[in-house]
């Protein structure tokens, strides 16, 4: 399995804000990795680092061997890295499975492109079996709930097979039952990708994280198992201390 990422001396500088500092950031090839810190923490930040949205200012991350730095984005999503946005990309007139099409040609060429489609494919058929779609593909994704058009764009992204997949808190804004079946869902997907998850709800991580990287104001606060993160006397006075102060003010 490929799939491995290596973030070396990172730092990222927007007109002389830190929001990121000398940053070394692992993943291995298969894991699921929780990416979790306050707001402004830098989360995103090294996503679009990473996927070749912000540049760096010094520092190297390389993907499977190879430096990413000063590459395109859509050279980098040619090289098998994908990711989701906060906000929504799907469109909302289109079925789920024309949604699927779409986004299945952008890793086409040409040729196979210009090439009508027959029905549909067996790859997208197990795509939308994964993402749980299968009896609403010919209806638009704009009647989808919020929980089934975060699916819908896992779906879209893993249908363009990248081997890394990045996404920017995908269970946000969703019900305690769509938040099952979307750590379920990650819990597959990672079974032939490698996958960072953005999240900072905690009872999600205790359910469906191994290991958890922490950030704060851009640096690395701690890494290791859930336990061990939430065992760490910093990652508790500065993210989980909050946490479970506005937990007990809700
Ligand atoms: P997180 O995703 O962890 O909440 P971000 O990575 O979005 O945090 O942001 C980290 C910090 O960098 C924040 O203080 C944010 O305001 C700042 N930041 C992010 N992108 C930019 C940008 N393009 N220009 C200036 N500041 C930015
Ligand atoms: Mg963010």
């Amino acid at each position: 399995m490929t799939g491995q990422l290596e973030v070396r001396g990172l730092n990222v500088v927007f007109d002389g804000f830190r929001a990121i500092t000398d940053l070394d950031f692992t993943v291995q090839p298969g894991e699921l990795r929780f990416l979790i810190g306050p707001n402004g923490a830098g989360k995103t930040t090294l996503i679009d680092v990473v996927t070749g949205r912000t540049r760096p200012t010094s520092g190297s991350i390389r993907f499977n061997g190879t430096e990413l730095r000063g590459r395109r984005e859509h050279a980098i999503v040619r090289l098998g890295v994908g990711r989701t946005f906060q906000t929504s990309v799907v469109f909302e007139e289109l079925t789920v499975l024309e949604n699927l099409d779409l986004a299945a040609s952008f890793r086409r060429r040409l040729p196979s492109l210009l090439r009508a489609r027959r029905g549909t494919s067996a790859e997208v058929a197990e795509v939308l079996e994964t993402i749980a779609l299968t009896p609403l593909a010919d209806r638009p994704a704009g009647v989808l709930s919020h929980g089934q058009r975060q699916w819908l764009e896992i779906g879209m992204l893993i249908i363009q097979r990248p081997s890394l997949l990045l996404l920017d808190e995908p269970v946000a804004g969703m019900s305690r039952g769509e938040r099952e079946r979307t750590g379920e869902l990650l819990r597959a997907v990672a079974k032939d990708h490698t996958v960072v998850v953005i999240e900072h709800d905690m009872e999600f991580l205790r359910r469906f994280a191994s290991q958890v990287t922490v950030l704060h104001e851009g640096r690395l606060l701690c890494e290791g198992t859930v336990a061990e993160v939430q065992a760490d006397p910093h990652v508790q006075e500065v993210y989980l201390g909050r946490s479970s102060t506005r937990e007990a003010a809700a």
